[in-house]
């Protein structure tokens, strides 16, 4: 019997959905540990390859336990279809070149995550596809400015990391779909747990499951959802690499075959054969257990999160505080219409001591650890301007909302006390 879990509320969905064990099968969803896949005639193996049948022929393209994985964050997300990633860069790049070629256009917030960053504007800028870095608050009649006739997506994230600017999904949503093209938002921090982006618009969602959703640092990952909901049949010019014959496939035509499933099958048969980003079954396993108890975690990290911004608020030392949870934020009516239950565990604050004074008391903390990690179970601290982003100029730091004093606080699921005292100690030194 196939369960619909639809009827269900997200927590449910995190420990329930994906795989579905049968009589006697395993609890647990096992490890398909195995390159290769065995098929009895010739002719079944040839119509894999036709993509007449579906089934799994080379791990390359697609895994079972990946797809248990991927059915997971898809249900949690209400998209329409999913697939994992070696990486959230290789989700972001597979996500932007599924749709854009040389001589393309895309619009992109300049809030985004460094890596991001490099990848859309300088990396994509070597394969022929431009892109134009817009203030995600703008108002739309200057964004509008940014379009082109050749644009064809809009990237932005939900909540920017480390930046902690929370988009305005639905204001770039129209403006995207008003110039007929898609929208595609990095769900990272506020996780499907905290916000629903389908629900205001975005086309494609994407994420780097090596933050929460793995949520203790083990496996690096990426995920791709579609919400199935972009016509792009409506526009054969604009995406012809989903509308018209793909060569490799005998002709194949995306939309025609495949529905509203067009995206994520060319992504997988054409992308993921030729390019070959794909995620170890057994991170896909590790992916799918940190799931199962992502709705809880997230629960506790956003209310430890903001026991912390509290405390760093009302600290002598500290001058400023960004956290889209605390009241006054800047941010803060928009994370209340778009994730009302919560935001993320990240916190980003400076010292009336500026630069100098975050390394001398990052190195005093015991508890926070210094990490290029963010987002999982364990508190963790950063210097992006000399740590992540230290390839970006001063006004690209600016530009990005990474303030060079800026300290990334990834606030863990310790107990708040234990995370404060060791904050309140540290900061005694400065
Ligand atoms: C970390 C991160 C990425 C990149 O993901 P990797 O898994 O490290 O490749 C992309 N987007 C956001 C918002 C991130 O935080």
């Amino acid at each position: 019997m196939v369960i619909n879990m639809d009827q269900y509320k997200k927590d449910t969905i995190c420990v329930q959905a994906g795989w579905k064990p049968g009589n006697g099968q395993p609890r647990l969803s096992p490890i398909i540990q195995s390159t290769t896949f065995k098929y009895d005639s010739s002719e079944q193996m040839g119509r894999l390859f036709d993509l007449e049948d579906s089934g799994y022929f080379y791990t390359r393209l697609q895994n079972p336990t990946n797809d248990m994985a991927a059915q997971k964050i898809c249900e949690l997300e209400g998209g329409f279809a999913a697939m994992l990633t070696s990486s959230g860069q290789a989700a972001n790049y597979y996500a932007v070149f599924n749709i854009c070629e040389a001589g393309d256009h895309m619009v992109m917030s300049s809030t985004v995550y460094g890596g991001t960053f490099n990848l859309l504007t300088c990396t994509m800028k070597k394969m022929g596809i431009s892109c134009t870095v817009v203030d995600p608050d703008a108002p739309a009649e200057e964004l509008e400015k940014a379009f082109q006739e050749n644009t064809k997506c809009v990237f932005a994230e939900t909540i920017a990391n480390p930046a902690l600017v929370v988009l305005d999904i639905e204001k770039f949503a129209k403006l995207a779909h008003a110039h007929h093209c898609l929208l595609i938002v990095d769900n990272t921090f506020a996780t499907p747990v905290n916000c629903s982006p389908f629900d205001w618009g975005a086309d494609i969602i994407t994420h780097s499951t090596t933050k929460y959703m793995d949520g203790h640092g083990a496996a690096v990952g990426g995920c791709i959802v579609d919400s199935g909901n972009f016509d792009w049949a409506a526009y054969p010019d604009k995406y012809p690499g989903l509308c018209t014959p793909d060569e490799s496939y005998h002709g194949i035509v995306y939309t025609e075959k495949f529905g509203r499933g067009a995206y994520i099958t060319k992504a997988t048969s054409q992308l993921m054969r030729d390019l070959g980003s794909i995620q170890s079954p057994m991170h896909a396993f590790l992916l799918n257990l940190g799931l199962e108890t992502l709705a809880l975690r997230m629960e506790r990290h956003c209310s430890n999160a903001l026991k912390v911004a509290r405390f760093l608020e009302s600290h002598e030392k500290v001058a400023w505080v960004n956290y889209p949870g605390l009241p006054g934020n800047k941010y803060y009516d928009l994370a209340q219409k778009y994730m009302p239950s919560g935001t993320c565990g990240v916190i980003a604050f400076g010292l009336k001591g500026g630069r100098a004074a975050a390394g001398e008391m990052m190195d005093k903390l015991h508890l926070a650890v210094i990490a290029t990690h963010v987002a999982d179970s364990k508190t963790c601290v950063l210097h992006p301007a000399s740590h992540t982003h230290r390839q970006m100029t001063d006004e690209q730091l600016v530009e990005a909302g990474v303030a060079p004093d800026l300290i990334r606080l990834s606030v863990g699921i310790e107990n708040a006390d234990d995370i404060i005292a060791d904050l309140a100690q540290a900061l005694e030194t400065v």
